[in-house]
């Protein structure tokens, strides 16, 4: 399965503690409002009774009641009743509430009544003749909770609101701290493709942690291309200093076998180290033609050149070297494909490609060269030879790869990383199918620059 990327992780657990936050903190201030409200009510009921005292006296003997009794003030309903008894001598009571409801004296009730639930407060109240009347006050709770409700309904619409503005501000917040990240895998990845060691991340306008990650990446490309440009050195010197002594010994060796005093074993010998040290040249100049080509010393000669005729010519080259060992070499050659670009370095690519295909195939397998151009220009060279295993052919492109090296003693691993230079200076593509004991096949793709202009 796929695992989920650092910015949605991010973007959830930003939700998720987000979300926890804001109920706790809904559920606390709901909480405390709503015991808020009760107290309040409370202490309105309680004011409004005691305050209701007030409102009776007694004329000529009978009780009177002020008109402000009758008032229902912040929901509050009075009514008085004759001592102990539940008659009501007057006031008003919500509709529906229980008439016959007992009392209980200067303590707080809560009764239901219908659907509606009320606080019930009955105080006895003195009067100056010393009559005793029990006032009773009735408040609904629920109209004074309807206020709270309302709320408590807004919060939950805008719940659903607030989650969403958090997945898009944790999105948001997620996608700004790692954009940088971003850009440094994509630039490494641009470098590791291009194989460019000279370019840098080079992340500006950052965070401090970020701009000092991309830098320790800058520092470590320094020091990678400064080691590369080590080793391409050291290849480049010590083929240039071995060129000396290996021209003083063939010079030594044409010397000793001008002499006529040398019997067969000795001149044999001495074929045989000149044979050697030809070869220690070839791979020399080859090293040395390669590591100048890659610190981009050597000069390309690019033009407009007839490949068809090129590959016609080392074609026939190879039928001949081909007919000496058996081997049928045959040409499929499209005439007049022409290609802009370096024509001797096109030169080797071909003869290293088809030198190979000669020293890999046995006697009476046969070798294909075809060249050919529909969209681009396609270069293929087929052998019936030995083959390579799937896990040998990424490879043979490094310097000194030999599948082998007792397969061949004329080798030196170098051909196909020259070959692969050559491609690449000219912005070529390489596919090699090869199948052990069976043959290779290898396709040179280059655009068709001509074509193009
Ligand atoms: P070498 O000088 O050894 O031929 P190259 O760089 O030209 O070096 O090739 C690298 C290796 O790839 C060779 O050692 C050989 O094992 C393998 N190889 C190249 N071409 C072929 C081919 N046509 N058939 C089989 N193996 C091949």
């Amino acid at each position: 399965m796929k695992r989920l990327s650092l910015k949605w992780r991010l973007v959830i657990l930003h939700t998720i503690v987000m979300t926890l936050v804001m109920v706790f903190v809904l559920t606390l201030l709901f909480s405390i409002s709503s015991k808020e409200i009760s107290a309040n009510v409370k202490s309105e009921l309680q004011d409004r009774v005691s305050e209701s005292f007030d409102y009776i006296s007694i004329k000529n003997g009978a009780v009177i009641f002020d008109k402000d009794f009758l008032e229902i003030k912040d929901g509050i309903y009075l009514s008085a009743y004759d001592g102990d008894d539940l008659d009501l001598l007057y006031g008003k009571i919500p509709y529906g509430f229980h008439y016959d409801l007992g009392f209980l004296k200067d303590d707080i009730r809560e009764i239901k009544a219908g659907d509606v639930n009320y606080y019930v407060l009955d105080s006895d109240v003195i009067l100056s003749d010393g009559q005793k009347l029990t006032v009773r006050g009735i408040v609904s709770i629920d109209a004074a909770q309807r206020e709270y409700a309302l709320t408590l309904r807004i919060a939950l619409i805008l719940l659903p609101l607030l989650f969403f503005l958090t997945i898009v501000s944790g999105y948001i917040l997620s996608k700004r701290a790692l954009d940088p990240v971003e850009k440094i895998i994509k630039k490494t990845d641009d470098i590791r493709r291009e194989k460019d060691l000279s370019k840098r991340i080079n992340l500006e306008n950052t965070s401090e942690e970020i701009s000092r990650l991309a830098n320790t990446f800058d520092s470590l490309l320094a020091d990678v291309e400064k080691g590369f440009e080590r080793e391409k050195r050291f290849s480049s010197d010590v083929a240039h200093e071995l060129r000396t002594p290996i021209t003083v010994i063939k010079m030594a060796c044409d010397d000793l076998l001008k002499r006529d005093d040398l019997d067969q074993d000795m001149k044999e010998d001495l074929e045989t180290i000149k044979r050697k040290n030809d070869q220690m040249a070839k791979m020399i100049e080859k090293l040395l033609l390669l590591a100048r080509a890659e610190q981009g010393r050597y000069k390309l000669h690019k033009h407009d050149f007839d490949l068809s005729k090129l590959a016609m010519i080392i074609g026939e080259e190879f039928k001949v070297l081909g007919k000496e060992r058996g081997i049928e070499v045959v040409t499929l050659i499209t005439p007049a494909v022409r290609m802009y670009g370096d024509e001797d370095l096109l030169e080797r690519l071909l003869s290293n490609v088809l030198d190979n295909a000669l020293k890999y195939t046995r006697s009476s397998g046969k070798i294909i060269l075809k060249i050919d151009r529909d969209k681009d220009i396609k270069i293929e060279v087929v052998d019936t030879g030995i083959g390579m295993e799937k896990s040998q052919l990424e490879k043979i492109f490094d310097r000194f790869y030999q599948v082998d090296s007792s397969r061949n003693d004329s080798g030196s691993g170098l051909g196909l990383s020259f070959v692969k230079w050559i491609t690449d200076v000219h912005g070529g593509k390489i596919d090699v199918q090869s199948e052990k004991n069976k043959g290779t096949t290898f396709t040179f793709t280059f655009k068709d620059q001509i074509a193009e202009k």
